[in-house]
């Protein structure tokens, strides 16, 4: 059966070239969103618990429950729970559901900083700690997101500003209000590796920990390792004699008579339906012959597994994508080994 392997070695590399960069593993929050961007939120979750991470952040409140016993806090990027939840901190991603969230509960206020995203506005910030007051919810933190980080312009510094603007401001309302003064966290992968006076309490890294980087040129891009690789394995070998076709429409021709061998991947397993056109390059530098099928495709020689990418850039780029993309299409259903 096909596999997703997993380097611990390279995760752990990561991982320390992000806690360096923020000053401590400590100020780390792994982003295990989207079953850990298609790696498994199991096994990155455990993995990461095994560096010595303290928190993470997850999609909803059903991959939090998964991962409740690993981390001493989770944050919920976007989902509302039903009861209050001990270890789990809540973002509020709209003024109007804080009245939503179960009293008692851990909440983080997102404040819109320039991505007009999600997150309430910056000049609500009193009204909206009120309000969490009011309901007796805890705030723990409040934090922005950066909408071009990745991007030489001065967009990251302006949207810097006004979280440094936000920062003030919430100190002063919780003063007023005494109210605990929260925890602050803005920078995700991009703005990690452009602040070298990092000065929040906490970061979030998604793409970097899986690493991937995406500074454009000529920022200076950390050298990161991919953590994982997509294996298939054989179903079925063959001779194709010249003039014969593979697969779905047969888009593929033998200009010689060749031995072939079809792979237990495809388009079902969140591979990219790559339809025969142009070539696209498997790991071991062969081509995919003909359309990839919803569970296979077929590949010239004879070897019983193959490596179809340990590094999804090239895949990204043909399909016209990002990696983020590539790696969290693959489906929940193949097998995870870490080595
Ligand atoms: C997904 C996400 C991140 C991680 O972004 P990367 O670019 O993968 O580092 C950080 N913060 C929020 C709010 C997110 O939704």
């Amino acid at each position: 059966m096909s596999y997703i392997s997993i380097s611990r070695s390279n995760f752990f590399h990561n991982l320390d070239l992000i806690s360096a960069q923020i000053g401590s593993k400590d100020k780390l929050f792994v982003v295990l969103k989207d079953n850990a961007y298609g790696h498994g939120l199991k096994e990155m979750a455990n993995l990461s618990k095994e560096y010595g991470i303290k928190q993470c952040a997850v999609k909803s409140v059903n991959e939090a429950l998964k991962v409740k016993d690993l981390f001493p806090y989770i944050l919920v990027l976007s989902d509302l729970p039903k009861v209050k939840l001990d270890n789990v901190g809540i973002a509020i991603n709209d003024i109007n559901t804080i009245t939503k969230i179960p009293k008692g509960s851990l909440v983080e206020l997102k404040v819109d900083t320039g991505m007009h995203r999600n997150g309430i506005k910056p000049e609500d910030i009193q009204r909206a700690i009120e309000m969490v007051k009011q309901k007796g919810l805890i705030l723990r933190g409040v934090f922005s997101h950066f909408r071009s980080a990745d991007e030489l312009t001065s967009e990251y510094f302006w949207q810097r500003e006004n979280f440094k603007e936000v920062k003030r401001e919430v100190k002063r309302v919780c003063q007023e209000l005494s109210v605990k003064t929260p925890y602050f966290h803005s920078h995700n992968s991009a703005a990690i590796f452009r602040n070298q006076n990092f000065d929040d309490d906490f970061a979030r890294s998604g793409i970097s920990i899986y690493g991937y980087h995406y500074l454009s040129y000529p920022l200076p891009n950390p050298p990161l390792k991919p953590v994982l690789s997509l294996w298939a394995e054989k179903l079925s070998q063959r001779e194709l004699k010249k003039g014969e076709r593979v697969g779905y429409g047969g888009i593929f021709e033998a200009k010689r008579d060749m031995i072939v061998s079809t792979y237990d991947i495809g388009y079902g397993d969140g591979f990219f339906r790559y339809n025969g056109i142009g070539e696209l390059k498997v790991a071991n530098n062969k081509p995919i012959l003909g359309r990839v099928s919803m569970d296979s495709m077929t590949l010239e020689g004879e070897s019983d597994k193959v490596c179809l990418f340990n590094d999804a850039t090239n895949l990204a780029n043909f399909f016209d994508t990002i990696t983020y993309e590539i790696i969290t299409n693959l489906s929940p259903h193949i097998k995870r080994v870490i080595v």
